[in-house]
């Protein structure tokens, strides 16, 4: 039986980025990832050799410090594309209106001086920002805002996990996609790496043995030295239960939420709304659209929206789209549905992340993913390689 030094389970960001480092610090390291791609939440659709759309994440930040220092180590930060400067709009009467058009500005100068001193580290997002701008301005627009950014009601997520400052890599775009769409910056992290990629290997069980792990992947066992787990929450849950069913336990508590994805291309001249990079869903079935349009193409927009779980069938999500594009379906070029996964996290959550922090301090496995610093990209990249940093130094 092959044995490593690191297996990594998991190719989305977090366990990419967590397999470049550990790969960087000399360590011997296989990553594997069930499906036949590597991104997960992280999936740009390409339905014509020239043209891709995002049908999950769709924009990285300067600020992703952890993800650029991967991708630079693979010599690739050319291939940013900038993203060029466009808004988010409310759909109102079929026309696109300014957020700023439902900000009640005496409300918010009535709250901000005494918001300003709520302290940010417990507070739930929706307790948080009424308190920083009032409650009518959080329901009209910071609500629906928020679950745009999430992909979920925002009322209990950890306020703390929402905006971080962090420092920006000034050489980089401040916005950017990548060729081929965000999984192409993915698919660059794998290429001519030093760490080996299998895809289409769902691991199936983990178990302790005397140098450490063994894990089943279809036929076949593989052992290694330390292990660091990357998927999803309930994923990592089941896997990690016969080796830390008191943190399993507490893991199996986070309830994943689906988004419902449906994505069309349509032709430049079809399409009369503005340049825009999103609309945000309020009081309709989606909780927002994701355009193209800071990317532009020459003859075609698309569009991408994350519909609400369990309200729409396919036809009716069709109609929706062709209303709020104010377009025949017809004109659709190419039409494409994914479901996307994430975890519903809430301010209790930070004390999960405490525990699993303080189990797993000195063992020889690492847990990292959207559920232990937040949902962003840049988030999970900075926990993934603080995690690797723990483990090649030696636990
Ligand atoms: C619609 C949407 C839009 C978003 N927009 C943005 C955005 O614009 N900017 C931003 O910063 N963030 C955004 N996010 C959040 C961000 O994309 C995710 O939180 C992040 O990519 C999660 O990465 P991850 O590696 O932790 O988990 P995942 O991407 O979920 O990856 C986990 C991987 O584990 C694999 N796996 C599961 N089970 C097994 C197994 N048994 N064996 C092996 N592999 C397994 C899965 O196939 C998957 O590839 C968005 C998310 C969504 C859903």
């Amino acid at each position: 039986m092959k044995t490593y030094d690191l297996i990594v389970v998991g190719g989305g960001v977090s366990g990419l980025v967590a397999a470049s480092h550990a790969a960087g610090l000399g360590r011997s390291v296989v990553l594997l990832e069930a499906e036949n791609r590597v991104g997960g939440c992280i999936e740009s659709w390409r339905p014509q050799a020239d043209f891709w759309l995002e049908l999950g994440a769709h924009t990285a930040y300067n600020s992703y410090g952890a993800l650029l220092d991967a991708l630079a180590a693979r010599g690739r930060m050319a291939e940013l594309l900038p993203r060029e400067k466009a808004g988010y709009f409310f759909m109102e009467d079929g026309r696109a209106v300014s957020p700023l058009k439902r900000l009640g500005v005496l409300e918010l100068l009535a709250h901000l001086p005494f918001g300003l001193f709520k302290a940010k580290a417990r507070a739930s997002v929706g307790a948080y920002y009424r308190a920083l701008m009032g409650a009518g301005n959080y329901q009209r627009l910071l609500a629906p805002a928020f679950a745009a950014v999430l992909s979920q009601e925002a009322e209990a997520y950890p306020a703390a996990w929402l905006f971080r400052k962090k420092p920006r890599l000034k050489s980089a775009p401040r916005k950017y996609s990548f060729s081929g769409g965000l999984q192409g910056l993915m698919e660059a992290l794998t290429e001519g790496a030093p760490f080996e990629t299998r895809t289409g290997a769902a691991v199936s069980t983990i178990e302790r043995d005397a140098e450490g792990f063994v894990l089943s992947v279809g036929g076949e066992q593989l052992r290694c030295r330390t292990l660091v787990l990357a998927t999803p929450v309930d994923v990592a849950a089941r896997l990690v239960q016969p080796l830390l069913p008191g943190l399993a336990a507490q893991m199996a508590q986070i309830a994943m939420l689906s988004i419902e994805t449906l994505a069309v291309v349509v032709p430049r001249e079809a399409v009369t709304l503005p340049v825009l990079a999103g609309l945000i869903g309020a009081d309709d079935a989606y909780f927002s659209v994701v355009s193209r349009d800071p990317v532009p193409h020459p003859s075609l927009r698309g569009f991408t929206f994350h519909f609400k779980p369990g309200l729409l069938d396919r036809a009716r999500k069709l109609a929706v789209v062709a209303r709020v594009l104010q377009v025949a379906p017809e004109a659709f070029v190419a039409v494409q549905e994914k479901t996307n996964r994430l975890p519903a996290l809430q301010v209790e959550h930070l004390d999960l992340v405490l525990e699993v922090d303080r189990v797993t301090h000195d063992q020889p496995i690492a847990l990292v993913g959207n559920y232990l610093n937040g949902l962003s990209i840049g988030d999970c990249a900075e926990r993934a390689v603080r995690e690797a940093e723990r483990l090649g130094g030696g636990v």
